[in-house]
């Protein structure tokens, strides 16, 4: 059996579990709390990281830090995961969906400004399969509107536009160490901010509404509560697994980059013979190979083809059934002008097996299958 994914394992992570145990302190904060939340403030050049116990609680950090309230509205793609919007819908939002561009399956960045109202209070641009949103225009959006702009990132960690890391244009990033995603803790995440000013604010919501940050600082002699809060901090032994892939994280990188690539060859004549699409990287964006996945035919072939390998144990999977067209979508949100793509694209995607420990020899075995789907056979060069 070939799996679509398995959680990363590099090396360390369990010496330093035991280290983690060993000094005593299994609560947020801890030692490797600290080196995680240190290396990507060094490594993605970002001023505040906080590591948090998922990107769907970073999401919900961020859209409180924001100030989001009751009636407030939210633009995003439909064709995402559901706590990009469930973030926003605990705070009362409205959620409004844009289309996607056909080529990144990201927010079509030329249809944002048409769903701007006077409510509207913030824009959330979905990286998806770690390949970055047109961002220079959505900020250049944000500014003119005065919308706060938060990345959903939890995909690209690791990735850049234009030189800058994914998660560190916005006013808040969001990242996700879930064990899909690049580099992984189990569960986990992490916000990024750049501001001074919601520093504070970010560490008594973290903490229960307290300001225990400042206390186990010294700054002050007792600690109390101050204002709304929840538990966003991670255990020290999940951080302690983390902290052992992003040391080794080029040993991670290259190998997806290698899968990524090998997929990309192989299945280049399918592409040439216009039987199937393959993903497209805008020459802004440095990506960080999270997926590979090809668009074929439409939901039909797609179906077939799913069958077709799992019958021959290998896992290809789907991906996200639109939003708006979900029953939480119709209720908290609305779609924005007309979906040209984000249904019949999203139809269209399967996605391949695509892991760290994936040998080249099962990954060859996915190649030679896909080529001998009935349809697809004899289009090999
Ligand atoms: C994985 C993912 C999330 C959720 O991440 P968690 O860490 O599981 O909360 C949110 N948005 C996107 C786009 C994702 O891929």
């Amino acid at each position: 059996m070939i799996d679509f994914n398995r959680p990363a394992f590099v090396g360390k992570e369990l010496d330093y579990i035991k280290e983690a145990v060993d000094n005593k302190k299994l609560c947020g904060d801890g030692v490797f709390t600290k080196k995680c939340a240190a290396w990507m403030r060094e490594h993605f050049h970002s001023k505040y990281v906080m590591l948090t116990t998922s990107c769907t609680s970073a999401l919900e950090m961020a859209a409180y830090l924001s100030g989001i309230g009751p009636g407030d509205e939210v633009i995003m793609p439909s064709y995402t995961f559901v706590s990009s919007a469930d973030a926003f819908v605990l705070r009362g939002a409205k959620i409004v969906f844009v289309d996607i561009r056909p080529d990144t399956m990201n927010i079509d960045e030329n249809k944002i400004e048409a769903a701007i109202t006077d409510k509207t209070k913030a824009i959330v641009p979905v990286h998806y399969a770690g390949v970055a949103c047109e961002m220079d225009k959505i900020m250049e959006l944000a500014e003119k509107y005065h919308l706060k702009v938060i990345e959903d990132a939890a995909q690209g960690v690791n990735a850049f536009y234009k030189g800058k890391a994914l998660g560190t244009i916005g006013d808040f990033g969001c990242y996700s160490f879930h064990e899909t995603k690049n580099y992984t803790m189990g569960e986990g995440g992490a916000l990024l901010f750049q501001d001074d000013s919601y520093l504070e604010k970010a560490e008594i919501l973290r903490e229960k509404g307290t300001n225990r940050s400042k206390f186990f600082r010294g700054q002050i002699d007792k600690y109390t509560w101050i204002d709304y809060g929840s538990s966003y901090l991670p255990s020290d032994m999940n951080a302690a697994y983390l902290y052992a892939q992003l040391e080794e994280h080029d040993k991670i990188d290259k190998k997806r980059m290698d899968i990524y690539k090998h997929y990309e060859k192989a299945l280049k004549p399918l592409k040439d013979k216009g039987l199937i699409d393959q993903p497209c990287v805008p020459k802004e964006a440095v990506h960080n190979a999270h997926m590979y996945y090809i668009k074929v035919k439409d939901l039909n072939v797609r179906t077939n083809l799913i069958r077709y390998m799992k019958e021959r144990d290998m896992m290809c999977v789907f991906h996200y059934v639109p939003l708006h067209s979900s029953p939480a979508g119709i209720k908290y949100g609305r779609f924005s002008g007309e979906d040209c793509y984000t249904t019949k694209e999203s139809e269209r995607l399967v996605r391949l097996p695509m892991y760290y420990a994936l040998t080249k020899k099962d990954q060859d075995r996915v190649i030679s299958c896909l080529l001998s789907f009935p349809g697809y056979e004899g289009q090999v060069v």
